[in-house]
C-alpha cells in the first residue's frame, strides 16, 4: 500500500513537473530578440512593457499572459488614440496617463476580449458600426477565463487582481466608425481600413504620413486565428489584399501581437501564403486541435 502511495505521488510529481515544463514552453522564449533593438520607456507598473516605436507612438505589451497582446498610444498635437485597450488584467488608463497628459480616444483593432479589456475605464470610445462589436460591448466572461489558464501566465499576475472576478466588463461606444473615416489627433491623421476577416469589425489604422499601419489581428508575425465561428476567410484574403496593396508606401506595420515593429514586405507575403492555403497547396500541422499551416515567420490557425 505505501509502495502503491509513493508510486502515485511520483506520478503525480513527475505529471506537475511536465506540465511546468510545458507552461515554461513560450514563457522561456521570452524575452523576444525583437525587443533588445527597441527603445524601452521605464513605467512603474510591471505588468506592462512600454516601447517609443516612433516618436510620439507607443506599443505598451504584455508579456505575462500568453497573447502577448500589444497596445498602441499614438499621440497628435491635440489628444491622443489608444489603438485596444489590452486584457484588462492591469490598468492600461494609468499607463496612459504617464505618457501623455492629453485627452485619449479608445478605438479597437476588433472586440476580441484581450484588445478591449480596459475599455470600460475610459468614457470616448470609437467603435465600428457592426452588430458583432454591439454584442462585444455587452461584455463576457468565458473568453477571459480561459486567459487565466496556468499555461497562459507567465510570472506573477499584477498584486491584488482578482483572477475569480476577471470578466471583459461592458464599455460604452460613443462614436461609431466605417471604413475609410479619418480620425484627427492634431497634425496626425488616421484612417481607418475596414479590414474584416478575423472578426466582422476587425480594422487597421494607416498614418499615411509617417508611414505606419497598424493591422490589429490581421496580420503579426506567430500564428493567426482563423478559427472561430466569427472569422471569414474569403473576407480574410480581400482584407490582406487590401493591406498588401499599401507596402511599398509604408515604412514600418505595428501589429497587435508578439513584436510591434514588422517590416511591410510580409503583407504580400502572407496574400500568397493564404491563398496558397486556401488552394489546398499546403500541408497543414496539427497544434491544439486544429490545423496549423506554417511559414517563414508566421502561420495561420485554423479548423
Ligand atoms: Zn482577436
Amino acid at each position: 500500500m505505501k509502495r502503491l502511495k509513493t508510486l502515485f505521488l511520483a506520478i503525480c510529481l513527475t505529471s506537475s513537473l511536465a506540465s511546468q515544463a510545458q507552461q515554461a514552453e513560450w514563457c522561456k522564449k521570452l524575452p523576444r530578440s525583437a525587443y533588445s533593438k527597441l527603445e524601452r520607456v521605464p513605467i512603474a507598473d510591471p505588468w506592462f512593457e512600454v516601447y517609443e516605436i516612433r516618436p510620439r507612438v507607443f506599443a505598451i505589451y504584455e508579456p505575462h499572459q500568453l497573447e502577448e497582446v500589444i497596445s498602441y498610444l499614438i499621440i497628435g498635437d491635440d489628444r491622443g488614440l489608444l489603438f485596444d485597450t489590452g486584457m484588462g488584467i492591469s490598468n492600461i488608463q494609468a499607463v496612459v496617463a504617464g505618457l501623455s497628459k492629453l485627452p485619449v480616444s479608445v478605438v479597437n483593432s476588433h472586440t476580441h476580449n484581450d484588445h478591449v479589456g480596459d475599455n470600460w475605464r475610459f468614457s470616448d470610445v470609437y467603435g465600428m458600426d457592426t452588430d458583432f462589436t454591439r454584442a462585444s460591448a455587452r461584455g463576457s466572461r468565458a473568453d477571459a477565463q480561459a486567459e487565466l489558464a496556468p499555461d497562459e501566465i507567465c510570472g506573477a499576475l499584477p498584486a491584488g487582481f482578482d483572477a475569480k472576478a476577471y470578466a471583459t466588463k461592458p464599455f460604452h461606444i460613443t462614436h461609431w466608425l466605417h471604413d475609410g473615416d479619418k480620425i484627427d489627433v492634431g497634425g496626425r491623421s488616421l484612417k481607418v481600413i475596414g479590414t474584416p476577416g478575423h472578426t466582422p469589425d476587425a480594422i487597421a489604422l494607416l498614418d499615411e504620413k509617417n508611414g505606419l499601419l497598424f493591422t490589429g489581428d490581421s496580420f503579426y508575425l506567430g500564428p493567426i486565428y482563423l478559427y472561430r465561428p466569427e472569422t471569414d476567410l474569403d473576407a480574410y484574403v480581400a482584407s490582406m489584399q487590401k493591406l498588401a496593396a499599401l507596402a511599398t508606401h509604408l515604412q514600418v506595420l505595428l501589429p497587435s501581437h508578439n513584436t510591434p515593429a514588422v517590416d511591410p514586405s510580409y503583407l504580400p507575403k502572407v496574400v500568397a501564403a493564404i491563398q496558397q492555403v486556401r488552394r489546398g497547396e499546403v500541408k497543414p500541422v496539427a497544434t491544439d486541435g486544429k490545423h496549423e499551416y506554417v511559414f517563414d515567420g508566421f502561420s495561420f490557425l485554423m479548423q
